[in-house]
């Protein structure tokens, strides 16, 4: 029997209408289900560049979503404002016992779920929030002891441990579908009311919608058997490219782990290890919101960067000099896309390269990444900074051009974003610079003209950043864990 005449179900990072924990428990526990997403002025405010992909991405998500609900009888409310005042207000005028939704655990999201179940409670409505996000959240996977992970193998090993078929199991929404409630909502606000303006996103390899995200894991399920071998190489098509997807929830993460557990062979478990990742980064956040702006070991927090800002803007504008790197920029800036390997060595190149602050690093991904999730973001910036839980050792440090040569060997992807390098011989393709001067002019790649030439020394860079670190660390090499002497802000507790 229905507990609920009436209920909301508030989709926010789980744009899908199948295999949805929060809009499974609304259907089944109530007679008429109302589903609503906020366009949360909250959050776009904050964005600075109004032609903003993910926004398009979402608006034609929720577009689609509308359109499926409406071939049911039902409909999809969407709303412009802050969703702190804009749920209680919709909850109440559709007279709903009920509001369900999904956890979200970024810091600000649990802050403003805190307060509209707050908001709720006092029109005495009930707030039900459900793990769809993740196989494994919060405190599901701990150590023995009780305490939560902080280095990933004997995450992963724990998770393998503890997962089966229950928790990898699909809700069936649809056996509930006639308890959506039929019904015919207002028109969506277009962009341009929004404030955004339309981008290039129709031109990109990024099919919107649950349509999208089905299209594009079939086109990698294909792949899948191939993933250890070719998801270093960012010149081949390797990896799955649904990383969007899995932001927006416009497909399943339990079906995407379903189907990598029960394949088998080498390919399936290497992607599964990467979704394994996603969790353990997402449930890292959840234990420790103060990696949010703050080193995750506090002793790191004393490093001092030397932050030169004309080499961050051409780390930026991929304008360093080092082609690895000014590709990896360049596909990011082109595409809000970059391939895992270049998310490594950029970041790496950032910190360790040009000594500066991986928190400007972080902020400069998060704008552009069409795939941006705080908690996966953070993690690799301070995987790469050295100041992460699990993270690269201090002293090592990618080496721009060994990289190039290991994993775009032929220079394929390079020359892809960098086309001033076309006429650059594979032999130089990595160190463009090495090529002598009359064969430069010959080929019209002149450097310091045509292309700019290396903006660091990646030696001398080396030993500037050993020195950065080596304050940090003992005379035997090993880090300092110094309580009490990290400058961590108000979320240290
Ligand atoms: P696949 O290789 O096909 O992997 C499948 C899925 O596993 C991904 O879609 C992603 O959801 C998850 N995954 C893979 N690797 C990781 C990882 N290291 N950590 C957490 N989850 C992972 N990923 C994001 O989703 N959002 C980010 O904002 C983000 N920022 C990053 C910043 C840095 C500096 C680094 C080093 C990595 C970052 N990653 C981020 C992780 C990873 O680079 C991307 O998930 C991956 O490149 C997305 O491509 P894909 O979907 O083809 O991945």
């Amino acid at each position: 029997m229905p507990m609920h005449d009436t209920s909301l179900c508030w989709l926010r990072r789980d744009l899908r209408l199948h295999d949805n924990a929060a809009l499974y428990h609304a259907l089944k526990e109530s007679r008429a289900v109302h589903c609503v997403f906020v366009f949360d002025t909250d959050i776009l405010s904050r964005l600075e560049d109004k032609a903003d992909r993910r926004v398009e991405f979402i608006w034609h998500s929720i577009r689609e979503l509308r359109d499926e609900l409406q071939k049911l009888g039902s409909d999809l409310h969407v709303l412009h404002g802050s969703a702190r005042p804009l749920i209680p207000k919709l909850a109440l005028q559709l007279h709903a016992q009920a509001v369900y939704c999904n956890h979200d655990d970024e810091p600000a999201a649990v802050a403003r779920d805190a307060q509209v179940a707050d908001g709720l409670a006092d029109v005495g409505i009930d707030f039900h929030d459900y793990k769809d996000h993740v196989i494994f959240e919060r405190g599901e996977v701990l150590t023995g002891a009780g305490t939560p992970y902080h280095v990933y193998t004997p995450y992963k090993n724990a998770w393998l441990k503890k997962v089966d078929d229950f928790y990898l199991r699909s809700y069936p929404c649809e056996r509930y579908f006639p308890h959506l409630a039929q019904i015919v909502c207002p028109a969506t606000p277009d962009l341009e009311q929004m404030g955004f303006l339309p981008t290039d996103l129709s031109k990109l390899a990024l099919p919107c919608g649950m349509s999208g995200a089905s299209i594009m894991f079939k086109d990698f399920r294909a792949r899948l058997p191939y993933y250890h071998e070719h998801r270093d190489f960012p010149a081949i098509k390797g990896v799955s490219y649904l990383s969007t997807h899995l932001r927006f929830g416009t497909i399943s993460i339990r079906a995407l782990a379903r189907d990598a557990y029960h394949t088998g062979g080498q390919g399936a478990q290497i992607w599964l290890s990467e979704l394994i990742w996603r969790d353990f980064y997402h449930a890292l956040l959840h234990h420790h919101p103060q990696v949010v702006g703050h080193a995750f070991k506090p002793q790191f927090e004393r490093l001092v960067f030397g932050n030169n800002k004309a080499w961050f803007a051409a780390w930026k504008s991929g304008n360093t000099g080092y082609p690895l790197v000014d590709a990896g920029m360049r596909q990011l800036n082109q595409t809000g896309f970059m391939h895992n390997r270049l998310r490594m060595v950029t970041a790496s190149f950032l910190v360790k390269d040009l000594q500066i602050d991986w928190r400007w690093g972080e902020a400069y991904f998060a704008a552009k990444l069409n795939d941006f999730d705080l908690a996966a973001n953070n993690g690799g910036w301070q995987w790469a900074a050295s100041t992460g839980c699990d993270a690269q050792p201090w002293f090592r440090i990618f080496n721009p051009v060994t990289q190039s040569e290991k994993f775009d060997a032929e220079g394929k992807f390079i020359r892809r974003y960098v086309p001033e390098l076309k006429n650059c011989p594979d032999k130089y393709i990595h160190a463009p610079w090495t090529l002598p001067a009359l064969e430069q002019r010959a080929r019209q790649l002149v450097i310091g003209e045509h292309y700019p030439a290396p903006i660091v020394d990646h030696a001398l860079a080396r030993e500037k950043t050993l020195a950065m670190f080596s304050v940090i660390v003992d005379s035997r090499g090993l880090e300092t864990n110094e309580p009490g002497e990290h400058s961590g802000g108000p979320l240290y507790g």
